[in-house]
């Protein structure tokens, strides 16, 4: 048996062997927390608590399925009966217990996100409203923001307050829209994401015979990366663990990066408030095992500028380690080149594998440099995220199918299916299907099955036919295995021919992966993890997939990967590239319109650093192409904020000026030219606040960065800027002292710009 016991520290061994009562651990990056909540599982295990009885939330069904393995090397297979999964998964499979309860069945669909925004745009159209208004991902925003705080439709268009935001951002509507779509989600007998969770508090909160039965039966609730839940999963798991209060919770404030996705930091301040302040017991770890001291010291110096942060420490009794590297490229194709080249050496000079590495960015669409560069060197990457597997077109249309089988309410599914392969059904003839329909209040299914009764003449023909095929499928349902009934639908439908007939290099990849996802099913099917083998099981696990879950597709293991910051939450390499760091960027300018924002993409830069066991290397590029434009980018603020002792060389000395970050976006002047000062001023501010050491930088202004005198310019005029170009003068601006001038450049776009250090001529 595993001695796990004696691999832990002192109160991580505290924390694993408590017995009942609410426990909160709350710790740094790299302490240990994961590792200690899978062996507080095992502990409880061994210690005769029933693995049926056991909860446990993970972020990523990938992180349970690692979790899972390590109890079972301590408990043996016990370990696959515990409840073990993502907020999402695990409370799907209470809803399909419990479907009826709450009108639904138990096969219902769970729509994705293009599901969800297909039937908001049918909705928009329906409700004649404009769609350059009522953007979908605008509309889809605010009605998912609405559920997470658990708002159904109707407190949503009583509520005043609400009303009046929707008004300010010329939605008056969307409540209307918020109610039509959860009709038509009840109708399809579909749940989207948040519906799970959504659903879930309306069961326990309308059914107490069902919460009951779950309080009593989960004698432990368990949660990691606790600081990311948000109103909804904390009242589930609250009401879940209040009869037995064996709840134990783990986290870290500092690395809390899904408030935009209304995740609330302050869960973890009304644990405490909730279980009662006596009751509740609190560790803290604050030994990192997971980095050099170099990382965990560079990465103190960050969160410590935050204002909002519980007190705690992090330090290490790991080696020093080397000092943080920083490349400076031109563009971010050379940016690609560099970290790829870096890459390449630090394999042959290390001896490491592919698998050591990631590279880290701030959006998805960052890494296409890194793909082409890696490529070039022939080094294997994995992207986690992307257009993942199940987002491909051939491979949900034949889930659509499969979706449809299981489900006949189930509309975007119909949608997608009813003229795949082409049978000569136009979208008037479905239409008129919903119309009649709607007129009847029947379920489409209903009228397409009896087709014959509504509409005569020919055009019933293929809608017949169509008819005919999914209820031979159905028939199928209850003797087959979900492989059995998947192949024979990939067949017989016409899905695999059509792909099998296009003989092109991209109809044979389509044909591959439609392949692909029946040896998934069939690996499903043989999984002995699995207990139902069924087709509507397999629906739901593949409907509830994160990113981070996605799987191989050439067996190749090791790889690079790459990925967002958000998806490497609790994940560790021993190289880690965080690139792109450049101001809009990271921090992103979408995401700073408060102090609060620019919090959270601290957070999500110490959350970055934090991944890293031995070396850091962080990068930016001076140019960037942007919606088909180049644009000059200037150094992230963040880089400078990282103690510089701790980087192997300041390249930032020069660096261009950071203004004070306070200031909201808009008036924040440009100062890509000499703003040393003012960079010094706002570090200066900085850390005066958040009485951090002062970072060892020095900035002296050089030669090419003087101001040329401006005295006298004005609206109207035509100026040259060393880097940005030519431009006309829009404003000019006095403030106190400081004169800034608003500047439209004729490639470099609108600048603002503070004339004491601007390098400006007139022309
Ligand atoms: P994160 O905040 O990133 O989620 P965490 O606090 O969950 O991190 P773990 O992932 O559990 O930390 O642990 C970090 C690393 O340190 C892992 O590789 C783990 O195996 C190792 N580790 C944790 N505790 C110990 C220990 N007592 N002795 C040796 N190694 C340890
Ligand atoms: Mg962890």
């Amino acid at each position: 048996m595993v001695d796990y016991i004696s691999g832990l520290n002192d109160p991580q061994r505290e924390a694993v062997m408590h017995g009942s009562g609410p426990l909160m651990i709350i710790a740094g990056a790299g302490s240990g927390k994961t590792r200690v909540l899978t062996y507080r599982i095992a502990h409880l295990i061994e210690n005769g608590v029933d693995p049926f009885r056991i909860l446990s939330l993970t972020f990523t069904n990938k992180a349970a399925g690692e979790m899972r393995n390590r109890i079972e090397k301590v408990v043996g297979t016990e370990a696959r009966n515990i409840w073990m999964g993502t907020f999402h998964s695990v409370f799907a499979k209470i809803l399909r217990i419990e479907a009826k309860a709450i009108g639904y069945t138990s096969n219902f669909s769970i729509y994705d996100t293009d599901d969800s925004k297909s039937l908001l745009r049918s909705i928009v159209k329906e409700m004649a409203l404009d769609d350059k208004v009522y953007r979908v991902n605008s509309v889809f925003s605010r009605i998912s923001g609405a559920k997470n705080r658990l708002i159904g439709p109707e407190d949503y268009i009583n509520n005043a307050v609400i009303q009046a935001d929707d008004e300010s951002a010329r939605m008056p509507h969307i409540g209307k829209i918020y109610k039509q779509y959860a009709l038509r989600c009840f109708a399809a007998n579909a749940m989207d994401f948040d519906d799970l969770l959504f659903n879930t508090n309306v069961l326990f909160r309308d059914h107490l015979d069902i919460l009951h039965k779950y309080q009593h039966k989960f004698q432990h609730v368990m949660v990691d990366e606790f600081q990311d839940t948000n109103v909804s999963q904390y009242l589930i798991t609250r009401k879940l663990a209040a009869v037995h209060q064996n709840i134990c919770i783990v986290g870290d404030d500092a690395q809390s990066i899904y408030a935009f996705r209304g995740a609330n930091i302050e869960n973890i301040l009304n644990f405490q408030r909730d279980y009662g302040k006596e009751n509740v017991k609190i560790v803290k770890l604050e030994q990192n095992y997971r980095s050099t001291k170099t990382i965990v010291e560079a990465a103190n110096s960050i969160i410590s500028r935050n204002k909002n942060q519980l007190e705690k420490s992090v330090f290490t009794a790991n080696e020093d380690g080397p000092l943080i590297d920083l490349i400076k490229a031109s563009s971010d194709n050379e940016e690609g080149r560099l970290v790829a080249s870096s890459i390449f050496e630090a394999k042959m000079n290390e001896s490491l594998t592919n698998n050591d590495f990631a590279i880290l960015y701030r959006t998805n669409a960052q890494s296409r440099a890194f793909e082409e560069a890696l490529r070039k060197v022939s080094i294997k990457y994995r992207i986690i995220g992307g257009l993942s597997f199940y987002q491909r077109k051939e491979i949900k249309d034949l889930i659509g199918y499969l979706r449809f089988t299981v489900n006949q309410q189930d509309e975007e599914a119909f949608k997608r299916i009813i003229n795949l392969p082409k049978r000569g059904i136009g979208d008037t003839t479905v239409a008129k299907i919903s119309v009649i329909a709607a007129e009847k209040q029947e379920s489409i299914w209903e009228i397409v099955a009896n087709i014959g009764q509504h509409v005569a003449g020919r055009s019933a023909i293929p809608i017949e036919g169509f008819a005919n095929l999914i209820k031979s499928y159905k028939l199928l349902l209850d003797q087959k295995d979900a492989f059995e009934v998947a192949s024979h639908i990939a067949k017989t439908s016409g899905l695999l021919k059509e792909l099998y007939d296009d003989k092109t290099v991209e109809g044979l990849a389509r044909y591959e992966n439609v392949q692909e996802l029946l040896n998934a099913i069939k690996e499903f099917v043989d999984n002995p993890d699995n207990e139902e083998k069924s087709l509507s099981a397999f629906l739901q696990s593949v409907s509830l997939l994160t990113t981070a879950d996605e799987k191989e597709d050439d067996g190749d293991n090791d790889k690079v990967t790459l990925m967002t910051i958000h998806a490497a939450k609790g994940l560790e390499f021993k190289n880690v590239h965080i690139v792109g760091l450049e101001e809009d960027l990271f921090p992103s300018q979408m995401m700073l319109e408060s102090r609060s924002d620019l919090e959270e993409e601290r957070r999500l830069f110490y959350v970055a650093i934090t991944r890293a066991e031995k070396r850091l290397t962080v990068s930016y590029a001076e140019t960037r192409y942007h919606y088909g434009r180049l644009k000059m980018c200037e150094p992230s603020r963040f880089l400078m904020e990282i103690d510089q002792k701790y980087m192997k060389m300041s390249k930032l000395r020069s660096a261009p000026s950071r203004t004070d970050f306070d200031r909201p976006e808009r008036d924040r002047s440009e100062s890509t030219s000499t703003g040393s000062m003012s960079f010094v001023r706002s570090l200066a501010q900085k850390t005066a606040r958040s009485q951090a050491p002062q970072p060892t930088v020095s900035h002296t202004p050089s030669a090419d960065f003087a101001p040329t005198s401006t005295a006298e310019l004005a609206a109207g005029q035509r100026v040259e800027h060393a880097k940005f170009g030519f431009g006309t003068v829009k404003a000019v601006d006095v403030n106190g002292t400081e004169r800034k001038a608003t500047i439209a450049f004729e490639k470099a776009g609108e600048k603002v710009l503070l004339l004491s250090f601007a390098k400006l001529r007139v022309v």
